[in-house]
């Protein structure tokens, strides 16, 4: 819109331009054709006065010679009016007559007319003959020289013709008188030398001359023209990139205003020369404003906008700026205004959001860290655990494993109901730390669960087998049933779904002084996907569990109360352990408790029917008996046992004596090395926290050794968890045996392993 109007406005000014200099060389040109006209006119009566003075210049000669004398001939006869005595003489026998200057003139004048068509006569109000006397013109002459004119000049027109009248008066002087005997009073005006001088060809020349001008000014304007042209194309070209420049500026500016960038100019007189909606929203800076009255209200300015720095010194200054609750960024740099004033230029953006922003990321941050440094505290306590149940079980291997050698030896009966003590107590010593174990496993999330087929009635058995002596002893009743649409065969993990169901069966008895605890699977229903969803319960009639208690007894290390701890002991890690157990699983464990009258634990779990129970169930007899051949085959075989403790590795050589093995022994990695670079053996029990070397560093090692690459290493730790068995296999182990010794475990590993001839490692994991 703009740019239209100012194109508008150049536009009629352009045509004014042309105009003025079309009408300022119109006026030359008429101005000069004026002045060609008049010089030419005067031109004109200059040759008039140089023949009027050329005739007086003759006639003044002949007259200073008193008349001369020439031939007489037909055109110039002898002068009738001049009446002297010498008038006609004869020289040489030849006529000649007396001019005067009058009668010469005559003469001359005559000539002139008929070569020149410049007509001269002298003429005077009283004429020497009627050819002389005045006409029209010269008659006025004549008067205005009576009336003391010096000249009389006229242009006028003779048929149709431009002619020059041209008079002058002569005045007698005492030669005169000699041939004009009447005059006889000198300076007395007798007349004058009209002359009539045609012009025609001074207008020519003039007219000719007009041309050439008006043509030269044709050219003079149509220069001129070209030039304006030229240089409203150069104008409109600047105006159009001034224009373009002003508008790039515009929507920067509406840019940034739109966008919430606040701008303003300000001189150091605190005058504000220009200052966008944003910042007039923001701060109530108005161009022409003081900033300081505009923004705080003040009478005097305040000491903090660093105009002088940015103004005088020229610096380029970047702050932040916190105006009532808002943040900005403010970056000002030296400007100069248009009218030449110099100012500071300051562009300010609110980053109140991003402040917050970043604030908030800061706290995010430092609770990541803290929550990290917890994790960390998590898995530095849940590391601490599982080395403590790792010392702990490392003795208790040898006390289980003494205990259980000590009763099968010949015992007398208060030593066997001794030894049967310690057993128990060991027994109940490795639950708790078992619980720790899995606890620990749980915190650092190594607890996988395993997925195989097998009977729900096996595992039920398996636990009510645990469960019922203690229930006998206490006199309860243990009803185990499942009822019969719950399938027979199952698919997932028959080991921990057991640990769920012996934690809260034992829970039951342990907490039920008489009365029952049934232990019930059902089929709760089916989903879309085909899995089972099964219903477990346990319940009991024991001590219950008051609402208040309720709410932490699935928490880690917490019993319902402290004096329940000292009557019925525990760790307050089953339930919890049980409850992420059932999660993994897929199920959800609840309670139902009267206190006083018994407590009632239930979870409902999904699992996939088992779809090769009888293969599964088949292959298994079939593994026992190829186990049973396999064992009667170790007898003889050479075992190397690798184990730092002392009562472990006797432990466990009686145990492999008893198979009529040959066991030798090697106290840690190095020793082991030392022992097979010399010895041949069928295999290796190693254990693998040892002195010197440990096991992972000792097997690799033997499998650098060519000869030994095939023999059979078995890992033998108390290390149970997840990552030890992959670092096991990484070292070149073949097989993982946890401790305390399962002894079926135990030869049935070595059983596989020493017969299967040159099996590759990593096969058998
Ligand atoms: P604990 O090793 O102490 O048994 P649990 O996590 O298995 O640890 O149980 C936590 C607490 O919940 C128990 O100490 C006990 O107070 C309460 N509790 C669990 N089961 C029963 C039950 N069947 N009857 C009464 N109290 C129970």
């Amino acid at each position: 819109m703009r740019k239209k109007t100012a194109e508008r406005r150049f536009k009629r000014m352009l045509l004014a331009l042309a105009c003025c200099w079309t009408l300022l060389l119109a006026a030359l040109f008429l101005w000069n054709t004026r002045h060609l006209k008049e010089a030419a006119l005067t031109l004109a009566e200059s040759n008039a006065r140089m023949f009027w003075q050329k005739d007086m210049l003759y006639r003044m000669w002949n007259l200073s010679h008193g008349g001369v004398y020439a031939p007489v001939t037909e055109d110039t006869p002898p002068n009738p009016h001049l009446d002297v005595r010498q008038r006609d003489v004869m020289i040489s026998g030849r006529p000649y007559t007396l001019l005067n200057p009058g009668y010469m003139f005559r003469q001359v004048a005559e000539l002139g007319k008929e070569l020149t068509a410049i007509q001269g006569r002298i003429t005077g109000f009283d004429p020497k003959g009627p050819d002389n006397a005045p006409n029209g013109w010269e008659i006025k002459a004549l008067l205005s020289f009576e009336r003391g004119a010096q000249e009389y000049v006229e242009h006028a027109q003779d048929d149709g013709n431009p002619v020059l009248r041209f008079m002058r008066p002569i005045e007698t002087e005492p030669r005169c008188f000699s041939c004009h005997h009447e005059i006889n009073m000198p300076g007395k005006v007798k007349g004058g030398i009209s002359i009539v001088m045609p012009t025609e060809k001074y207008f020519l020349q003039h007219r000719k001359n007009a041309e050439k001008l008006l043509a030269a000014f044709l050219a003079i304007w149509l220069a001129g023209n070209a030039m304006i042209c030229l240089m409203a194309r150069v104008i409109q070209e600047t105006l159009r990139k001034l224009l373009q420049s002003e508008e790039q500026q515009l929507a920067i500016l509406e840019t940034m205003d739109r966008v919430g960038v606040g701008l303003h100019v300000v001189d150091k007189a605190f005058r504000v020369h220009y200052a966008n909606r944003t910042t007039e929203k923001w701060f109530g800076y108005k161009a022409g404003s003081l900033c300081f009255k505009a923004a705080h209200g003040k009478d005097a300015p305040c000491a903090l906008c660093g105009l002088e720095q940015v103004i005088d010194q020229k610096e380029t200054v970047h702050h932040e700026l916190r105006w009532h609750d808002k943040v900005f960024e403010v970056v000002a740099a030296p400007i100069v205004t248009q009218d030449g004033v110099p100012a500071k230029l300051e562009v300010r953006l609110e980053v109140t959001d991003q402040k917050r922003i970043k604030e908030e990321e800061r706290k995010a941050q430092e609770l990541r860290k803290a929550k990290e440094a917890a994790e960390a505290a998590t898995a530095a306590k849940s590391i601490f655990l599982a080395n403590m149940s790792h010392e702990i079980r490392t003795p208790m291997n040898a006390i289980v494993g003494m205990s259980k050698l000590a009763l099968e030896t010949q015992l007398d009966p208060e030593q066997r109901n001794l030894i049967s003590k310690v057993q128990a107590a060991s027994e109940s010593l490795l639950g708790i730390i078992n619980d720790i174990l899995d606890f620990s496993k749980i915190e650092s999330g190594k607890i996988t669960l395993e997925e195989t087929d097998f009977r729900l009635q096996d595992v039920l058995e398996r636990m009510t087998a645990l469960l019922q002596i203690k229930a006998e002893e206490k006199g309860l009743l243990l009803h185990v049933e499942s009822a019969p649409d719950v399938p027979e065969a199952l698919r997932g993990d028959p080991l921990r779904l057991g640990q769920v169901l012996l934690n809260l069966g034992g829970n039951a008895v342990k907490f039920t002084c008489q009365g029952r605890v049934d232990i019930r699977a059902e089929l709760a229903g089916q989903q879309a996907d085909g899995l089972r969803l099964l219903r477990f319960s346990v319940t009991d009639t024991g001590i219950g569990i008051s609402p208040e208690q309720m709410g932490r007894i699935f928490h880690a290390f917490v019993q319902a109360d402290s004096s329940t701890t000292r009557q019925y002991g525990g760790s307050g890690l089953g339930l919890v352990i049980s409850q992420q157990i059932v999660s993994l699983m897929g199920g959800e464990i609840t309670a139902d408790s009267e206190p006083g009258r018994g407590s009632c634990f239930q979870f409902t779990v999904p699992f996939a029917p088992g779809s090769a129970e009888r293969l599964a169930l088949h292959e298994s007899e079939q593994v026992a008996e190829a186990a049973e051949k396999l064992l009667a085959r170790l007898e003889g075989k050479r075992l190397l046992l690798v184990e730092d403790n002392a009562f472990n590795r006797e432990l466990a050589a009686i145990v492999l004596k008893r198979k009529k093995l040959t066991v030798f022994h090697a106290e840690n990695g190095q020793e082991a090395l030392d022992f097979l670079r010399s010895e041949t053996v069928d295999a290796v029990l190693m254990d693998i926290q040892m002195p010197v070397m440990d096991g992972y560093a000792a097997c690799r090692e033997i499998r650098n050794m060519p000869q030994l690459q095939q023999l059979p290493v078995i890992a033998m730790t108390a290390n149970v968890m997840e990552g030890d068995m992959e670092k096991s296999r990484a070292a070149g182990m073949n097989d993982h045996l946890g401790k305390p010794l399962d002894e079926k475990k135990l030869f049935a590993c070595l059983a596989k392993w020493l017969n299967a001839a040159a099996a590759p490692a990593a096969q058998f994991f």
